[in-house]
């Protein structure tokens, strides 16, 4: 697995693909990779005939009270998970790089960014669409592949795109769980084992509520199962995310909710 640490190298690299008719995904993450990460360059390599994960920790989109100085980092552990589902390459860029000395431009958002994560994290959107057009330039892959874990986070890169034209299609890539339910999430390394018996009930009262076609009761039930706070727990538009009206196709359920140092996030379709 070639490793990639300069955007001309990332350029030269995929120019060289090109010229002998492969075809390219790329696979955005942060690091501290676990089966969710994994799952995108599986299904990145069953799309195209190369795919390149990328593992950049992402100054921008952490507000000043967020996590950025304690986010696990595991590089030696991530290179092997990489290799063995036989990543092509990994690009790995040092921050001067991707936000030299000077670096002033933001990519701007609006409609989808702004409801639920928003409202509770608004620094958030701007950094993550911020490096992901810069990365989507540099590789001009054929394909990106995004979790929908992150649901809104989806809805927001593929607005961008269109909106900006960058020639790459963004493929939604289903949440992985592990055996019960929990989303994978690289913040769960956080929860203590009192913590991961209060954080599977996420997943089962939004399945609950999304059986039932309400969320109600959800917000209750989930501070009556230990959760600490929780911002959102709501049934949406699920391209929109602004609450379901005559116009709306798909209806989904997302929460975010806080427990010890975690804030937990999920979705699912109702
Ligand atoms: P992150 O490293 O947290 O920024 O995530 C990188 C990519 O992995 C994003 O597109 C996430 O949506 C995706 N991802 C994270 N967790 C999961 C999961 N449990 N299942 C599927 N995709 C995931």
């Amino acid at each position: 697995m070639k490793q990639i640490e300069s955007p001309a190298a990332l350029r030269g690299f995929v120019q060289e693909n090109r010229k002998s008719g492969k075809t390219i995904s790329f696979v955005p993450t942060m690091g501290a990779l676990h089966e969710g990460h994994l799952e995108l360059v599986r299904e990145g390599l069953s799309r195209t005939d190369i795919c390149i994960p990328y593992i950049f920790l992402n100054s921008k989109q952490f507000a000043a009270n967020e996590d950025l100085a304690s986010y696990p980092k595991t590089l030696e552990g991530d290179l092997q998970k990489l290799k063995s589902v036989s990543a092509s390459a990994v690009y790995l860029p040092n921050s001067q790089d991707i936000y030299p000395d000077g670096f002033v431009t933001k990519v701007s958002l609006g409609g989808v960014a702004l409801p639920l994560e928003g409202e509770f994290r608004p620094v958030m959107f701007e950094g993550v669409a911020t490096v992901v057009a810069k990365m989507l330039l540099q590789c001009l892959p054929d394909i990106a592949l995004f979790g929908e874990k992150d649901w809104q986070q989806l809805q927001v890169i593929k607005q961008m795109v269109r909106d900006l034209d960058i020639p790459v299609d963004i493929i939604g890539v289903p949440t992985v769980r592990d055996e019960n339910g929990l989303a994978l999430s690289s913040r769960n390394a956080y929860l203590t084992k009192e913590q991961y018996a209060i954080a599977i009930q996420l997943n089962k009262i939004l399945k609950e509520a999304a059986a039932s076609g309400t969320e109600k009761d959800a917000a209750q039930k989930l501070l009556q199962a230990g959760f600490e706070k929780v911002d959102y727990v709501t049934i949406r538009d699920a391209v929109t995310l602004q609450p379901p009206d005559a116009k709306t196709k798909e209806r989904r359920i997302l929460a975010a909710a806080y427990l010890g140092r975690a804030r937990l996030i999920d979705n699912m379709p109702v």
